[in-house]
């Protein structure tokens, strides 16, 4: 065992576990500490869920923890479920009582019956969740880990308890949360687990959507992501739960001409991302930003392989996925979409040439999203070459200053036009027409394309002249200076 007895009585000699010791011995109910929270003291993560088994009521134990607690202090029972909660200081406590599991075909949700600590074990899901440290006084912080839990944790191995078949067709989300806790931890998946994730795959129909985005999530929001995509390619899981992704796989030539694998590129952008931020939308972003690459694919002879479009494409495709998906279709979304749909355009900038209308129209675009944006064009070069990672991050710096120098100067970032819609309708006496939009749009175009300064008095001059050549007559001068 590669972490002392001593350093678990270090963990338990906390006040709150010397309470439940007393309680559940009053109770005369035998009673552990018991799934993530015994497993992460000894990965050495710290963890305030705590979880408690005992073996008869959960709720009456939680009752008198609360009791001896304090005044204060809450129980919240789930009685159709036989648990209890108590929220305490840091610590979120949950109490359920020791059972025994059946599962049918059809669905997720066991039949339920009272059980011993041995068959609350074998309801686990994997041997570093089964350990159980032991809180009556006279075996106070035993360790019981009845799978070799401990040795699976040295091993770095997410193994099922009980036969993987049996227990990933019992319940299907098992195999993303295998995924998931290989991902988090950095565990590899012990072969016959993994060989079962792959012929239950299909198990994973029966599971909603929301479980299984919840796990992705957890994923995403991983040192590195990829490997749980690799793990969810290479099971099969992948294609039934996100088939874009698997489409961006492969690489095809042709006249001795190849393209990037985009599904590994994705990947690399996507850790690469993850280095620099935590924030889980700029991550589905990272691994968003090539997904219209599939469908817009193409071969010319004189270019090569091109995706032209697959910016807008992919922007276009995000709404269906997130649908589908359950996630979240918010101003999350929007943003994932903006995200995607300009994460050519630096690119583009260095490519052309920098001119201040160009950068103007990004800061407009982009807005305050626009260091994010910058963030995943950086992520987005995942060349070998060295040159050409040194030439591009190169680029992205002129970028950069140029972006800086333009907003100093122009402010143009988030910036509404000095004359608003409602403006042009009193001063031209129009109704919600077409023209009204134009007139608008004039105005933006000209302070973007650095025609007149973003001012109401240049906007205001230029507007009179637009509307002229349009033959847009003012409604009277006096409205016109109420209007000022
Ligand atoms: P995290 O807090 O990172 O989500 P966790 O395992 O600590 O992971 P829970 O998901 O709350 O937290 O699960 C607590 C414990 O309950 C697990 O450690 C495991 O013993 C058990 N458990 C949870 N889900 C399942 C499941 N689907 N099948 C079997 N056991 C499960």
């Amino acid at each position: 065992m590669f972490i002392s007895q001593e350093v678990i009585n270090q963990h338990l000699s906390k006040p709150i576990f010397g309470t439940l010791s007393e309680a559940a011995d009053e109770l005369g109910l035998e009673t552990y500490l018991i799934g993530g929270f015994v497993r992460d003291i000894f990965l050495y993560r710290k963890s305030n869920d705590i979880d408690v088994v005992t073996v008869g009521s959960g709720i009456k134990l939680a009752k008198l923890v609360a009791k001896k607690l304090g005044k204060n202090v809450r129980v919240t029972v789930f009685k159709n479920f036989g648990t209890a909660q108590i929220k305490y200081k840091q610590y979120e406590l949950e109490f359920v009582g020791a059972r025994k599991e059946s599962y049918s075909r059809e669905s997720r949700k066991p039949t339920v019956e009272d059980g011993t600590i041995e068959d609350d074990q074998n309801r686990r899901d994997f041997t570093i969740n089964a350990l159980a440290l032991c809180l009556n006084k006279d075996r106070f912080a035993q360790l019981v880990d009845p799978f070799g839990g401990i040795q699976d944790m040295e091993d770095l191995t997410i193994k099922t308890p009980l036969d993987p078949d049996i227990t990933f067709s019992d319940d299907p989300l098992r195999m993303m949360r295998a995924i998931r806790f290989a991902t988090q931890l950095g565990f590899d998946i012990f072969p016959d687990t993994f060989d079962a994730i792959e012929r239950n795959k299909e198990r994973i129909k029966i599971i909603s959507k929301e479980r299984i985005v919840d796990e992705l999530n957890k994923i995403m929001l991983s040192p590195k992501p990829s490997v749980g995509f690799v793990l969810l390619d290479k099971t099969g899981l992948l294609d039934i739960i996100f088939p874009e992704l698997v489409e961006l796989k492969g690489a095809e030539t042709k006249d001795g001409v190849g393209h990037k694998d985009n599904f590994y590129h994705t990947l690399t952008v996507l850790d690469n991302i993850s280095k620099t931020t935590n924030k889980l939308w700029l991550r589905w972003a990272a691994l968003l930003h090539d997904i219209g690459k599939p469908a817009t694919k193409r071969w010319e002879p004189k270019h090569g392989w091109t995706f032209h479009n697959h910016d807008f494409i992919g922007m276009k495709m995000i709404p269906k996925i997130f649908r589908r998906m359950k996630l979240p279709m918010n101003d999350k979304m929007k943003y994932v979409q903006k995200m995607v749909s300009l994460h050519m355009r630096p690119m583009q900038l260095v490519e052309e040439e920098v001119t201040d209308s160009a950068v103007r129209r990004l800061l407009f675009d982009a807005g305050d999203d626009i260091d994010e944006l910058m963030q995943l064009c950086e992520a987005d070069i995942t060349s070998k070459n060295p040159h050409k990672v040194r030439r591009f991050l190169q680029n992205f710096k002129i970028v950069r200053s140029k972006l800086k120098e333009i907003e100093e100067k122009d402010r143009v970032r988030n910036f509404e036009p000095p004359i608003d819609g409602n403006e042009i309708m009193q001063l031209f006496n129009l109704g919600q027409t077409p023209m009204v939009g134009r007139l608008k749009s004039a105005i933006k175009d000209a302070i973007l394309d650095g025609v007149i300064p973003n001012e109401y008095e240049a906007a205001h001059q230029f507007l009179l002249k637009k509307a002229e050549e349009l033959g847009v007559k003012p409604a009277s001068l006096e409205s016109d200076k109420d209007n000022k």
